[in-house]
């Protein structure tokens, strides 16, 4: 579950003030496509899934708890860790050798 405590933001998000959303929905088995649909639409109407997921994409990978955060799943995350990684390297590659030129 989100830990408010940590981010007081948190308390606005849906997963937490919604009635119909269970703090398990976020929390859908990897092969659970209609859960993980059903989690993904709580975090499309939600009002902080922006600081949700950059809060989540914050964490080291083998930090990440298996759930839905900012509309992402954790592997989802897991990749786009991976993406920003490589883009941050090209970055500093073509800076080096803008430098070095
Ligand atoms: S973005 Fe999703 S997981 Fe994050 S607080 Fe909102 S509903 Fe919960």
């Amino acid at each position: 579950m989100i830990d408010v405590s940590r981010m007081p933001t948190f308390r606005r998000g849906v997963c937490v003030t919604a009635s119909d959303v269970k703090p398990d929905d976020m929390y859908p088995h990897p092969t659970d496509l209609d859960g993980i649909a059903f989690a993904k639409s709580a975090c499309e109407f939600c009002s902080v899934a922006t600081e949700c997921l950059r809060d989540a994409l914050a964490l080291p990978t083998s930090k990440d708890q298996a759930g839905v955060r900012g509309g992402t799943t954790a592997e989802e995350r897991k990749a786009m860790r991976k993406r920003n990684r490589r883009l941050t390297r090209e970055a500093a590659k073509q800076a080096a050798d803008a430098a070095a030129a």
